[in-house]
C-alpha cells in the first residue's frame, strides 16, 4: 500500500501546499491498481492532478466537513459531472451525512444534480461510528474521534498491512483503537504544547500524537496537519520525546510505503 501526500497543511492551505488530502493506492491479486482519495481539502484538487488523472479514482472518503478536509470536492464534482468521457459512472463518496447539501450550497444550486446532467456524479454513502466497508482490496473501518464536529478516523487494511489516519482529533480512546499496531499511523499534530493549551477537544500536539503512537505501539508515526504558522520541528521534537519508534514529518508530494 502506498500513500501519496497531496496536501498536508493544517487548517488551511499554506504557502508550501494544499490542505489535507492523501491518495492511497494498492494493487490487487490481478494486478489492478485501486485508488482511494482520503480527504480533499482546500487547494488540493490542483496538485492531485499532478499525481493522477482524477478520472482514475475508485472512491473518495472524507473524514469530516471542515473546509480543510472536503472543500475541493466541489472541483472534483464539476470535473466528474462534465468530463468528456461518458463512461465514468457515479464515483462512490463516503462522508458524513450532510456532504451533498454542503456541496450544493457551495455550488449555489438546489438539489444534488448539476445543471445540464441527468444525475449526481457521486454515489453518496453516509459514514457512522464503527462502520466497516470494502473498496476493492481495502477494508476500511471508521471510528468517531474527538473534534468539535462529527469527525472520523480511518483504519485501512489491505493484504495484511494497516494504515491508520487520525483525521482531526484530540486524544481519545477511539484514536488509540484506530492506531493499535498500525504499520503507518498518519496522525495530525495541529497544535503545540504551551501556545495552544487554551484549546481542548480539537487537535493533538506533537506530544499527544507521540503518546498515542506509544500506547498503540505503531511501527511508523507520520505527523501531518501542521499549520503554516508552526515550525514543523516543534511538534516533531515533542513527538520524539513521547515516542521511541520511527517518526517522520510529512511534506507535500511525499510517497509513504505502508509495509
Ligand atoms: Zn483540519
Ligand atoms: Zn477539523
Amino acid at each position: 500500500m502506498r500513500v501519496h501526500v497531496i496536501g498536508c497543511s493544517g487548517s488551511f492551505a499554506g504557502p508550501e501546499g494544499a490542505a489535507s488530502s492523501y491518495l492511497i493506492e494498492h494493487e490487487d491479486a490481478q494486478g489492478r491498481t485501486w485508488r482511494v482519495l482520503m480527504d480533499l481539502g482546500s487547494g488540493a484538487f490542483g496538485p492531485l492532478q499532478k499525481v493522477i488523472d482524477p478520472a482514475d479514482l475508485d472512491a473518495v472518503i472524507i473524514s469530516h466537513l471542515h473546509p480543510d478536509h472536503y472543500l475541493d470536492i466541489t472541483g472534483l464534482e464539476v470535473f466528474w459531472a462534465y468530463h468528456w468521457r461518458d463512461d465514468l459512472g457515479q464515483l462512490p463518496v463516503h462522508a458524513p451525512a450532510t456532504l451533498p447539501e454542503r456541496i450544493s450550497a457551495v455550488l449555489n444550486r438546489e438539489g444534488t444534480v448539476p445543471d445540464g446532467v441527468d444525475c449526481s456524479p457521486f454515489e453518496h454513502h453516509t459514514l457512522s461510528d464503527h462502520h466497516r466497508f470494502r473498496i476493492g482490496p481495502f477494508e476500511i473501518e471508521t471510528r468517531a474521534v474527538l473534534h468539535p464536529v462529527e469527525a472520523y478516523g480511518f483504519r485501512i487494511t489491505a493484504d495484511g498491512v494497516t494504515l491508520a489516519y487520525s483525521g482531526d482529533s484530540d486524544t481519545c480512546e477511539a484514536l488509540d483503537d484506530l492506531a493499535r499496531g498500525a504499520d503507518l499511523f498518519l496522525c495530525e499534530a495541529g497544535y503545540i504544547e504551551g501556545r495552544d493549551d487554551r484549546f481542548s477537544g480539537v487537535h493533538l500536539t506533537g506530544r499527544r500524537a507521540g503518546e498515542c503512537a506509544e500506547r498503540a505501539e505503531v511501527r511508523h508515526l507520520a505527523l501531518t496537519h501542521i499549520p503554516a504558522w508552526t515550525d514543523p520541528e516543534v511538534p516533531l521534537t515533542e513527538a520524539r520525546a513521547a515516542h521511541s519508534g520511527r517518526i517522520t514529518m510529512v511534506r507535500p508530494m511525499d510517497i509513504l510505503e505502508v509495509s
